[in-house]
């Protein structure tokens, strides 16, 4: 039987996209050809990338709205040093809320001032900071939605009249937004879209003008966006699943419809955990993430019965980052409410033999 998968990333994927997936590698299309063996620039493959960058826009309802979908390479980590060697001239402002907050502001300074608005490092990220303004003569303003690590994210989005950019990685697909907000969304695929090997990023063609210097090749996204994400050959087998899966999602009912299953999801287990006197939330409440659940055990004399139970169970992938510590729950979009369920009934069974 499959496991209960809450890992982190690369994530659980939906069972018919595997299999889809691993049917492809044989025999795509009943062509006789595996998937990766084909040219990417063959009709089949340019419609697997065309139909994966029009769900991607349409699931963020931009189809038609001035934005472009692409998927490239190199990690949304290879997003923390594009964006700013695109796009920041002079001064930049950053949200810090984290471990990979932190990265993209290391990457940006290579290019320009950075103002970090806010920062929660203050309190090991457990919190977003609300308080804090975005200056009107900055090239951009970037943060992060979901921070993965600790568990916390954003609800809502400062208000600004310069570009906003956001490392979506881990929540993109999750909920709805007012994406026409955002000039620039970037997201790893192995957190809640496909396997590892593509990097999802959407940006307002507009925003394209501001291209502040010159601009290797790869690293342009003005070449990526003129050569329709088929500059150099496209890593086919990460965009193929990426694709199914943003067309299991459409299936299903689209994001407004996986959004209320990803709300049951965390309701459930969010209120076990404050429920339960054996554990303990991590972050601030109102900060609390709908994909990463962190919690603690309150007796860490339990943590060795309580692994043994959860793995007894069948589940997955619970264990914290190490610099968090504790436990974290990934309840990505292809996460059955049911393996929630599963790790719930593990914790109320510890209680009772406790
Ligand atoms: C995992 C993650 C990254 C890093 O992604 P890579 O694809 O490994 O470069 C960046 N940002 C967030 C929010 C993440 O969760």
């Amino acid at each position: 039987m499959k496991k209960h998968n809450f890992s982190a990333g690369p994530c659980i994927l939906p069972e018919e996209v595997l299999k889809q997936a691993s049917e492809a590698i044989v025999n795509f299309n009943n062509d006789d050809l595996s998937l990766i063996e084909i040219s990417h620039r063959s009709a089949p493959f340019v419609e697997v990338i065309e139909k994966g960058r029009r769900l991607a826009l349409e699931h963020l309802n931009l189809l038609n709205k001035g934005y472009k979908a692409l998927f490239l390479q190199g990690g949304a980590s290879t997003q923390f040093l594009m964006t700013a060697y695109n796009f920041l001239s002079k001064k930049a402002a950053y949200l810090n809320t984290g471990t990979w907050s932190t990265k993209a502001i290391k990457e940006a300074r290579l290019f320009g001032d950075l103002i970090e608005v806010a920062s929660s490092k203050d309190k090991n990220f457990t919190y977003i900071p609300k308080e804090y303004t975005v200056p009107n003569d900055v090239d951009f303003f970037h943060c992060t939605s979901n921070n993965t690590i600790y568990g916390t994210q954003m609800k809502t989005f400062p208000e600004t009249n310069v570009p906003l950019i956001c490392d979506m990685s881990s929540d993109i697909f999750s909920r709805q937004l007012d994406f026409s907000k955002f000039d620039l969304i970037y997201a790893g695929a192995q957190k809640n879209m496909g396997p590892a090997g593509t990097t999802l990023v959407v940006i307002k063609e507009d925003l394209l003008e501001r291209i502040c210097r010159e601009v290797p090749s790869m690293l342009s996204y003005k070449v990526h966006v003129e050569r329709d994400s088929m500059f150099n050959t496209p890593s086919v087998f990460a965009v193929y699943v990426s694709m199914l899966t943003l067309d299991w999602l459409k299936g299903l009912g689209g994001v407004s419809f996986i959004e209320d299953v990803n709300k049951k999801k965390a309701k459930l287990l969010y209120d076990e955990i404050d429920r339960n006197p054996l554990f303990k939330g991590i972050v601030s409440k109102e900060d609390r993430s709908t994909m990463n659940a962190t919690f603690t055990i309150v007796n860490e004399d339990l943590q060795s019965r309580f692994d043994s139970m959860w793995k007894e169970a069948n589940i997955s992938g619970i264990n914290g980052h190490r610099s968090v510590g504790g436990y974290r729950a990934s309840m990505y979009n292809a996460l059955p409410l049911y393996s929630v369920q599963a790790l719930v009934d593990v914790m109320k069974e510890l209680e009772r033999k406790a």
